[in-house]
Protein backbone atom coordinates (compact mmCIF):
# COMPACT_ATOMS: atom_id res chain seq x y z
CA UNK A 1 0.00 0.00 0.00
CA UNK A 2 1.39 3.49 -1.31
CA UNK A 3 -1.53 6.03 -1.02
CA UNK A 4 -3.80 6.65 1.11
CA UNK A 5 -6.62 9.80 0.19
CA UNK A 6 -8.58 11.49 2.62
CA UNK A 7 -11.39 13.41 1.70
CA UNK A 8 -12.15 16.68 4.10
CA UNK A 9 -9.34 18.85 5.44
CA UNK A 10 -11.33 19.71 8.81
CA UNK A 11 -10.56 18.64 12.15
CA UNK A 12 -11.34 14.53 11.37
CA UNK A 13 -9.72 14.54 8.45
CA UNK A 14 -6.45 16.56 9.23
CA UNK A 15 -6.09 14.57 12.77
CA UNK A 16 -6.64 11.33 10.22
CA UNK A 17 -3.58 12.57 8.01
CA UNK A 18 -1.32 13.33 10.90
CA UNK A 19 -1.91 9.69 12.83
CA UNK A 20 -1.51 7.82 9.22
CA UNK A 21 1.64 9.38 9.00
CA UNK A 22 2.83 8.56 12.53
CA UNK A 23 1.99 4.97 11.62
CA UNK A 24 3.41 4.70 8.76
CA UNK A 25 6.01 6.84 7.57
CA UNK A 26 6.68 5.93 4.26
CA UNK A 27 2.67 6.23 3.06
CA UNK A 28 2.03 8.81 1.01
CA UNK A 29 -1.06 10.87 2.14
CA UNK A 30 -2.99 13.34 0.21
CA UNK A 31 -5.70 15.80 2.17
CA UNK A 32 -8.76 16.69 -0.52
CA UNK A 33 -10.19 19.86 0.48
CA UNK A 34 -12.92 21.78 -1.52
CA UNK A 35 -12.29 25.26 0.38
CA UNK A 36 -9.41 27.29 -0.09
CA UNK A 37 -7.95 26.13 2.57
CA UNK A 38 -8.26 22.96 5.04
CA UNK A 39 -9.87 24.17 8.43
CA UNK A 40 -12.10 27.00 8.01
CA UNK A 41 -14.70 25.70 10.53
CA UNK A 42 -12.36 25.26 13.32
CA UNK A 43 -11.76 28.95 13.06
CA UNK A 44 -15.56 29.57 13.60
CA UNK A 45 -15.68 27.31 16.55
CA UNK A 46 -16.27 28.19 20.13
CA UNK A 47 -17.39 31.80 19.17
CA UNK A 48 -13.63 32.09 17.72
CA UNK A 49 -12.03 30.15 20.66
CA UNK A 50 -12.54 26.76 19.61
CA UNK A 51 -13.55 24.30 22.64
CA UNK A 52 -11.35 21.97 21.17
CA UNK A 53 -12.09 19.04 24.30
CA UNK A 54 -13.89 18.39 27.11
CA UNK A 55 -12.79 16.48 30.33
CA UNK A 56 -16.02 14.89 31.37
CA UNK A 57 -16.56 13.10 27.93
CA UNK A 58 -18.06 9.88 28.13
CA UNK A 59 -20.37 8.36 25.48
CA UNK A 60 -23.25 9.36 27.60
CA UNK A 61 -22.47 13.07 25.83
CA UNK A 62 -23.40 11.42 21.94
CA UNK A 63 -26.35 10.90 20.12
CA UNK A 64 -27.14 8.76 17.41
CA UNK A 65 -29.10 5.28 17.02
CA UNK A 66 -25.91 3.55 18.46
CA UNK A 67 -24.09 6.21 20.63
CA UNK A 68 -21.95 3.14 22.03
CA UNK A 69 -20.43 3.38 18.67
CA UNK A 70 -17.75 5.99 20.24
CA UNK A 71 -17.14 3.90 23.38
CA UNK A 72 -13.87 2.18 21.58
CA UNK A 73 -12.64 5.40 19.37
CA UNK A 74 -13.48 7.50 22.74
CA UNK A 75 -11.14 4.55 24.42
CA UNK A 76 -8.25 4.41 22.52
CA UNK A 77 -7.57 8.67 21.89
CA UNK A 78 -8.63 10.09 25.19
CA UNK A 79 -9.30 13.44 26.31
CA UNK A 80 -5.79 12.72 27.99
CA UNK A 81 -4.62 11.75 24.07
CA UNK A 82 -6.22 15.27 22.65
CA UNK A 83 -4.73 17.08 25.57
CA UNK A 84 -1.24 15.86 25.40
CA UNK A 85 -1.31 16.24 21.51
CA UNK A 86 -1.95 19.07 21.04
CA UNK A 87 0.11 20.41 23.92
CA UNK A 88 3.18 18.87 22.40
CA UNK A 89 2.15 21.24 19.41
CA UNK A 90 2.20 23.85 21.71
CA UNK A 91 -1.19 24.60 22.38
CA UNK A 92 -1.31 24.74 25.92
CA UNK A 93 -4.91 24.11 27.69
CA UNK A 94 -7.54 26.24 29.66
CA UNK A 95 -10.04 24.81 31.52
CA UNK A 96 -13.15 26.50 32.04
CA UNK A 97 -16.68 25.64 32.98
CA UNK A 98 -18.06 21.91 33.00
CA UNK A 99 -14.92 21.23 32.06
CA UNK A 100 -14.33 22.74 28.57
CA UNK A 101 -10.77 23.01 27.30
CA UNK A 102 -9.38 26.24 25.16
CA UNK A 103 -6.34 27.32 23.75
CA UNK A 104 -4.19 29.41 26.58
CA UNK A 105 -4.39 32.13 23.67
CA UNK A 106 -8.09 32.30 23.56
CA UNK A 107 -7.37 31.81 19.55
CA UNK A 108 -9.26 28.74 17.52
CA UNK A 109 -6.43 29.70 14.74
CA UNK A 110 -3.52 28.12 17.57
CA UNK A 111 -5.40 25.01 16.94
CA UNK A 112 -5.78 25.26 12.87
CA UNK A 113 -2.34 25.97 13.08
CA UNK A 114 -1.11 23.69 15.19
CA UNK A 115 -2.56 21.07 12.71
CA UNK A 116 -1.19 22.68 9.52
CA UNK A 117 2.28 22.89 10.74
CA UNK A 118 2.33 19.28 12.41
CA UNK A 119 0.88 18.30 8.67
CA UNK A 120 3.36 20.77 6.92
CA UNK A 121 6.21 18.64 9.36
CA UNK A 122 4.86 15.32 8.43
CA UNK A 123 5.39 15.89 4.43
CA UNK A 124 1.51 15.41 4.03
CA UNK A 125 0.10 16.69 0.64
CA UNK A 126 -3.28 19.08 0.48
CA UNK A 127 -4.70 19.58 -3.09
CA UNK A 128 -8.09 21.53 -3.39
CA UNK A 129 -10.10 19.68 -4.99
CA UNK A 130 -13.79 19.30 -4.83
CA UNK A 131 -14.55 15.77 -5.21
CA UNK A 132 -17.80 14.73 -6.86
CA UNK A 133 -17.43 10.85 -6.95
CA UNK A 134 -15.87 7.76 -6.04
CA UNK A 135 -15.57 4.39 -7.16
CA UNK A 136 -13.32 1.30 -6.40
CA UNK A 137 -11.29 0.22 -9.05
CA UNK A 138 -8.52 -2.21 -9.22
CA UNK A 139 -6.21 0.50 -8.80
CA UNK A 140 -7.92 1.12 -5.66
CA UNK A 141 -10.43 4.05 -5.09
CA UNK A 142 -10.58 6.63 -8.10
CA UNK A 143 -11.68 9.75 -6.75
CA UNK A 144 -12.84 12.42 -9.64
CA UNK A 145 -12.91 16.00 -8.89
CA UNK A 146 -15.57 18.35 -10.00
CA UNK A 147 -13.11 19.91 -12.52
CA UNK A 148 -12.74 16.29 -13.85
CA UNK A 149 -8.93 15.48 -12.54
CA UNK A 150 -8.96 12.40 -11.58
CA UNK A 151 -6.61 10.78 -8.18
CA UNK A 152 -5.80 7.77 -6.57
CA UNK A 153 -6.12 6.40 -3.36
CA UNK A 154 -4.74 1.96 -2.28
CA UNK A 155 -7.16 3.32 0.26
CA UNK A 156 -9.66 5.87 1.42
CA UNK A 157 -10.90 8.20 4.55
CA UNK A 158 -13.85 10.03 3.80
CA UNK A 159 -14.11 12.87 6.69
CA UNK A 160 -16.14 14.98 4.57
CA UNK A 161 -18.12 16.12 7.49
CA UNK A 162 -22.49 16.46 7.67
CA UNK A 163 -24.32 19.45 6.21
CA UNK A 164 -24.23 21.72 9.30
CA UNK A 165 -22.51 25.21 8.49
CA UNK A 166 -22.45 24.54 4.44
CA UNK A 167 -20.59 28.30 4.19
CA UNK A 168 -17.85 26.52 6.37
CA UNK A 169 -17.44 23.74 3.89
CA UNK A 170 -19.25 20.69 4.77
CA UNK A 171 -22.38 20.87 2.45
CA UNK A 172 -23.32 17.08 2.49
CA UNK A 173 -22.01 15.94 -0.54
CA UNK A 174 -19.47 13.49 1.80
CA UNK A 175 -23.32 11.43 2.17
CA UNK A 176 -23.70 10.91 -1.88
CA UNK A 177 -19.62 9.76 -2.14
CA UNK A 178 -20.59 7.12 0.31
CA UNK A 179 -24.18 6.22 -1.37
CA UNK A 180 -22.10 5.19 -3.89
CA UNK A 181 -20.30 3.03 -2.50
CA UNK A 182 -23.35 1.42 -0.74
CA UNK A 183 -23.57 2.48 2.42
CA UNK A 184 -27.05 4.29 3.95
CA UNK A 185 -27.46 7.50 5.47
CA UNK A 186 -30.01 8.14 8.47
CA UNK A 187 -32.53 11.21 8.40
CA UNK A 188 -30.16 14.17 8.94
CA UNK A 189 -31.25 17.43 10.69
CA UNK A 190 -29.79 20.45 12.00
CA UNK A 191 -28.32 19.96 15.93
CA UNK A 192 -26.89 21.99 18.08
CA UNK A 193 -29.11 25.26 16.88
CA UNK A 194 -31.37 28.03 17.59
CA UNK A 195 -34.44 27.44 17.98
CA UNK A 196 -37.76 29.29 15.90
CA UNK A 197 -40.95 30.07 18.27
CA UNK A 198 -43.89 32.17 17.78
CA UNK A 199 -42.03 36.36 17.03
CA UNK A 200 -44.99 38.50 18.25
CA UNK A 201 -43.85 38.40 21.91
CA UNK A 202 -40.47 37.86 21.61
CA UNK A 203 -39.64 40.11 19.33
CA UNK A 204 -39.98 42.61 21.76
CA UNK A 205 -36.75 40.77 23.61
CA UNK A 206 -34.70 40.67 20.92
CA UNK A 207 -30.74 40.90 21.84
CA UNK A 208 -32.05 40.73 25.56
CA UNK A 209 -30.03 37.70 27.28
CA UNK A 210 -31.72 36.84 30.30
CA UNK A 211 -30.88 33.57 32.85
CA UNK A 212 -33.40 30.99 32.87
CA UNK A 213 -33.69 27.44 33.19
CA UNK A 214 -35.24 26.23 29.85
CA UNK A 215 -36.86 22.84 29.61
CA UNK A 216 -38.54 21.17 26.49
CA UNK A 217 -41.40 19.30 26.53
CA UNK A 218 -43.38 17.08 24.32
CA UNK A 219 -46.91 17.56 25.51
CA UNK A 220 -46.71 17.17 29.13
CA UNK A 221 -43.59 14.94 29.01
CA UNK A 222 -39.79 16.47 30.00
CA UNK A 223 -37.84 15.63 27.45
CA UNK A 224 -34.62 17.79 29.06
CA UNK A 225 -34.03 21.16 30.96
CA UNK A 226 -30.48 23.13 31.19
CA UNK A 227 -29.66 26.23 32.86
CA UNK A 228 -27.76 29.48 31.31
CA UNK A 229 -28.17 32.54 29.33
CA UNK A 230 -30.76 32.81 27.11
CA UNK A 231 -30.42 34.99 24.28
CA UNK A 232 -33.99 36.44 22.30
CA UNK A 233 -33.89 36.86 18.85
CA UNK A 234 -36.53 38.65 16.00
CA UNK A 235 -37.10 34.25 15.22
CA UNK A 236 -36.84 32.68 18.47
CA UNK A 237 -34.14 31.83 21.25
CA UNK A 238 -30.56 30.68 21.40
CA UNK A 239 -28.14 30.74 23.70
CA UNK A 240 -26.07 27.53 25.64
CA UNK A 241 -29.13 25.90 27.25
CA UNK A 242 -30.85 26.37 23.88
CA UNK A 243 -28.44 24.76 21.78
CA UNK A 244 -27.81 22.07 24.59
CA UNK A 245 -31.47 21.15 24.31
CA UNK A 246 -31.44 21.60 20.70
CA UNK A 247 -30.34 17.90 20.44
CA UNK A 248 -33.59 16.95 21.32
CA UNK A 249 -35.59 18.92 18.87
CA UNK A 250 -33.55 17.37 16.61
CA UNK A 251 -35.23 13.77 17.14
CA UNK A 252 -38.94 15.55 18.00
CA UNK A 253 -41.36 17.23 16.73
CA UNK A 254 -44.62 19.19 18.49
CA UNK A 255 -42.34 20.55 21.02
CA UNK A 256 -42.97 23.60 24.04
CA UNK A 257 -40.32 25.33 26.00
CA UNK A 258 -41.21 26.31 29.31
CA UNK A 259 -38.50 28.70 31.24
CA UNK A 260 -38.03 29.48 34.53
CA UNK A 261 -37.10 32.93 35.14
CA UNK A 262 -36.23 32.02 38.98
CA UNK A 263 -35.19 28.90 39.21
CA UNK A 264 -33.56 29.17 42.71
CA UNK A 265 -37.00 30.20 43.80
CA UNK A 266 -39.96 28.18 44.22
CA UNK A 267 -43.73 29.29 42.88
CA UNK A 268 -44.62 30.07 46.76
CA UNK A 269 -41.38 32.56 47.18
CA UNK A 270 -41.84 34.12 44.25
CA UNK A 271 -45.63 34.92 44.88
CA UNK A 272 -44.23 36.30 48.61
CA UNK A 273 -41.57 38.45 46.28
CA UNK A 274 -44.61 39.89 44.28
CA UNK A 275 -46.86 40.23 47.06
CA UNK A 276 -44.30 42.29 49.36
CA UNK A 277 -43.26 44.29 46.07
CA UNK A 278 -47.06 44.99 45.67
CA UNK A 279 -46.89 46.50 49.39
CA UNK A 280 -43.07 48.53 48.81
CA UNK A 281 -44.10 49.88 45.17
CA UNK A 282 -48.19 51.06 46.05
CA UNK A 283 -47.79 53.74 44.62
CA UNK A 284 -46.19 52.97 41.14
CA UNK A 285 -47.94 51.33 38.15
CA UNK A 286 -47.11 48.25 36.12
CA UNK A 287 -44.37 50.34 33.67
CA UNK A 288 -42.01 50.16 36.86
CA UNK A 289 -43.32 47.33 38.89
CA UNK A 290 -40.78 44.59 37.82
CA UNK A 291 -38.00 47.28 37.43
CA UNK A 292 -34.43 46.05 39.91
CA UNK A 293 -36.63 42.44 39.73
CA UNK A 294 -36.63 41.24 36.02
CA UNK A 295 -35.95 42.85 32.66
CA UNK A 296 -38.32 45.11 32.30
CA UNK A 297 -39.85 44.29 28.64
CA UNK A 298 -39.68 40.49 30.32
CA UNK A 299 -41.71 42.44 32.95
CA UNK A 300 -44.17 43.49 30.38
CA UNK A 301 -44.99 40.67 28.94
CA UNK A 302 -45.48 38.65 32.06
CA UNK A 303 -47.68 41.12 33.14
CA UNK A 304 -49.94 41.12 29.70
CA UNK A 305 -50.22 37.61 29.63
CA UNK A 306 -51.12 37.38 32.95
CA UNK A 307 -54.46 39.28 31.81
CA UNK A 308 -52.75 43.29 32.25
CA UNK A 309 -53.82 45.52 29.48
CA UNK A 310 -52.81 48.70 30.56
CA UNK A 311 -49.16 49.15 31.92
CA UNK A 312 -51.14 52.46 33.69
CA UNK A 313 -52.42 49.81 35.65
CA UNK A 314 -52.02 50.39 39.36
CA UNK A 315 -49.71 48.41 41.47
CA UNK A 316 -51.96 48.77 44.16
CA UNK A 317 -54.85 47.11 42.48
CA UNK A 318 -52.72 43.56 41.77
CA UNK A 319 -54.77 40.98 43.46
CA UNK A 320 -54.17 37.37 44.64
CA UNK A 321 -55.26 36.09 41.35
CA UNK A 322 -52.72 38.23 39.47
CA UNK A 323 -50.23 37.78 41.51
CA UNK A 324 -50.35 33.95 41.14
CA UNK A 325 -51.00 34.32 37.63
CA UNK A 326 -47.60 36.27 37.40
CA UNK A 327 -45.77 33.88 39.88
CA UNK A 328 -46.99 30.98 37.77
CA UNK A 329 -45.79 33.01 34.54
CA UNK A 330 -42.20 33.78 36.13
CA UNK A 331 -41.36 30.20 37.00
CA UNK A 332 -43.33 28.70 33.52
CA UNK A 333 -43.28 31.03 30.69
CA UNK A 334 -44.23 28.84 27.78
CA UNK A 335 -43.20 29.01 24.45
CA UNK A 336 -44.52 26.34 21.21
CA UNK A 337 -41.36 25.53 19.35
CA UNK A 338 -42.10 25.87 15.57
CA UNK A 339 -38.86 24.32 14.12
CA UNK A 340 -35.02 24.82 14.23
CA UNK A 341 -33.00 27.31 12.61
CA UNK A 342 -31.66 24.39 9.84
CA UNK A 343 -28.37 23.73 8.59
CA UNK A 344 -27.36 26.89 7.41
CA UNK A 345 -27.16 28.09 11.37
CA UNK A 346 -26.29 24.30 13.05
CA UNK A 347 -22.68 23.20 14.34
CA UNK A 348 -24.05 19.73 13.98
CA UNK A 349 -25.80 17.11 12.20
CA UNK A 350 -27.82 14.71 13.46
CA UNK A 351 -28.04 11.70 11.48
CA UNK A 352 -25.04 10.35 9.03
CA UNK A 353 -24.13 6.99 7.75
CA UNK A 354 -25.66 3.71 9.67
CA UNK A 355 -22.67 2.73 12.28
CA UNK A 356 -23.84 -0.70 11.85
CA UNK A 357 -22.20 -0.69 8.27
CA UNK A 358 -18.94 -0.01 10.20
CA UNK A 359 -16.40 -0.96 12.85
CA UNK A 360 -16.44 0.74 15.77
CA UNK A 361 -12.53 -0.83 16.01
CA UNK A 362 -10.85 0.16 12.62
CA UNK A 363 -13.34 2.37 11.31
CA UNK A 364 -13.44 0.36 8.36
CA UNK A 365 -16.47 0.22 5.72
CA UNK A 366 -17.90 -3.54 6.48
CA UNK A 367 -19.29 -2.88 3.21
CA UNK A 368 -16.39 -1.41 0.91
CA UNK A 369 -13.30 -2.83 2.64
CA UNK A 370 -10.26 -0.43 2.27
CA UNK A 371 -12.70 2.12 2.89
CA UNK A 372 -12.85 4.47 6.49
CA UNK A 373 -14.78 7.31 7.81
CA UNK A 374 -14.43 9.19 10.40
CA UNK A 375 -16.08 12.54 12.38
CA UNK A 376 -19.69 14.16 11.44
CA UNK A 377 -19.86 11.75 8.87
CA UNK A 378 -21.20 9.47 11.04
CA UNK A 379 -24.60 9.21 12.83
CA UNK A 380 -23.46 10.36 16.12
CA UNK A 381 -23.06 14.26 17.45
CA UNK A 382 -22.48 15.62 21.10
CA UNK A 383 -23.40 17.49 22.79
CA UNK A 384 -22.53 21.30 23.31
CA UNK A 385 -19.54 22.39 25.05
CA UNK A 386 -16.35 20.57 23.20
CA UNK A 387 -17.66 17.06 22.67
CA UNK A 388 -18.55 17.01 18.77
CA UNK A 389 -14.28 18.38 18.47
CA UNK A 390 -13.37 15.43 20.55
CA UNK A 391 -15.60 12.77 18.11
CA UNK A 392 -13.71 14.11 15.74
CA UNK A 393 -10.12 13.72 17.06
CA UNK A 394 -11.03 10.14 18.18
CA UNK A 395 -12.36 8.64 15.28
CA UNK A 396 -10.06 10.37 13.02
CA UNK A 397 -6.96 9.24 14.73
CA UNK A 398 -8.19 5.68 14.93
CA UNK A 399 -9.53 5.58 11.35
CA UNK A 400 -5.59 7.47 10.70
CA UNK A 401 -4.32 4.48 12.59
CA UNK A 402 -6.07 1.66 10.67
CA UNK A 403 -6.15 2.49 7.50
CA UNK A 404 -1.88 3.32 7.58
CA UNK A 405 -1.00 -0.18 8.71
CA UNK A 406 0.25 -2.34 6.11
C1 LIG B 1 -19.95 27.73 14.25
C2 LIG B 1 -19.54 26.39 14.84
C3 LIG B 1 -18.98 26.34 16.10
C4 LIG B 1 -18.60 25.12 16.65
N1 LIG B 1 -17.98 25.10 17.87
C5 LIG B 1 -17.56 23.92 18.38
C6 LIG B 1 -16.80 23.89 19.59
O1 LIG B 1 -16.42 24.92 20.14
N2 LIG B 1 -16.46 22.66 20.08
C7 LIG B 1 -16.81 21.48 19.45
O2 LIG B 1 -16.49 20.41 19.95
N3 LIG B 1 -17.48 21.50 18.29
C8 LIG B 1 -17.84 22.67 17.72
N4 LIG B 1 -18.48 22.69 16.52
C9 LIG B 1 -18.69 21.39 15.81
C10 LIG B 1 -17.38 20.92 15.18
O3 LIG B 1 -16.75 21.99 14.55
C11 LIG B 1 -17.62 19.80 14.17
O4 LIG B 1 -18.34 18.75 14.77
C12 LIG B 1 -16.29 19.25 13.64
O5 LIG B 1 -15.55 20.30 13.04
C13 LIG B 1 -16.52 18.14 12.61
O6 LIG B 1 -15.29 17.82 12.03
P1 LIG B 1 -15.23 17.01 10.67
O7 LIG B 1 -13.81 17.03 10.25
O8 LIG B 1 -15.90 15.71 10.82
O9 LIG B 1 -16.11 17.85 9.65
P2 LIG B 1 -15.86 19.33 9.10
O10 LIG B 1 -15.16 20.16 10.09
O11 LIG B 1 -17.19 19.79 8.60
O12 LIG B 1 -14.85 19.13 7.89
C14 LIG B 1 -15.24 18.52 6.69
C15 LIG B 1 -14.35 19.08 5.60
O13 LIG B 1 -14.57 18.35 4.41
C16 LIG B 1 -14.61 19.24 3.32
N5 LIG B 1 -15.43 18.60 2.28
C17 LIG B 1 -16.72 18.27 2.32
N6 LIG B 1 -17.10 17.66 1.19
C18 LIG B 1 -15.99 17.59 0.42
C19 LIG B 1 -15.75 17.08 -0.89
N7 LIG B 1 -16.71 16.49 -1.61
N8 LIG B 1 -14.50 17.20 -1.40
C20 LIG B 1 -13.50 17.79 -0.69
N9 LIG B 1 -13.69 18.30 0.54
C21 LIG B 1 -14.92 18.20 1.09
C22 LIG B 1 -15.26 20.49 3.91
O14 LIG B 1 -14.96 21.64 3.14
C23 LIG B 1 -14.67 20.53 5.31
O15 LIG B 1 -13.46 21.27 5.35
C24 LIG B 1 -18.84 23.90 15.93
C25 LIG B 1 -19.40 23.97 14.66
C26 LIG B 1 -19.75 25.20 14.11
C27 LIG B 1 -20.34 25.24 12.72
Amino acid sequence: MKNLAIIGGGASGMISAIFAAYTNPQLNITVYERMDRVGKKLLATGNGRCNYTNLNTCTANYYGRFPKFTRHALFSFTVDDTVNFFNRLGVFPKEEENGKLYPYSGQASAVLDALRNELSRLGINTVRSDIASVARTKKGFKLTGKDEEVYYGDRMIIAAGGCASPALGSDGSGFKLLKSLGHHITDLRPALVQLKTPTDEVKSLQGIKIEGTLTLMSKDKVLGSDSGEILFADYGISGPPVFQLSTIAARHSGLTAAIDFMAEYSLRQVYDILESRKQHLSHLTMESYFTGLLNKRLGNIIARRAGIEKLSFKVSDLNKELLWKMAALIKDLRLEVLGTKGFANAQVTAGGVYTEEVSPYTMESRLCPGLYCAGEIYDIFGDCGGYNLQWAWSSGALAGKNAAMD
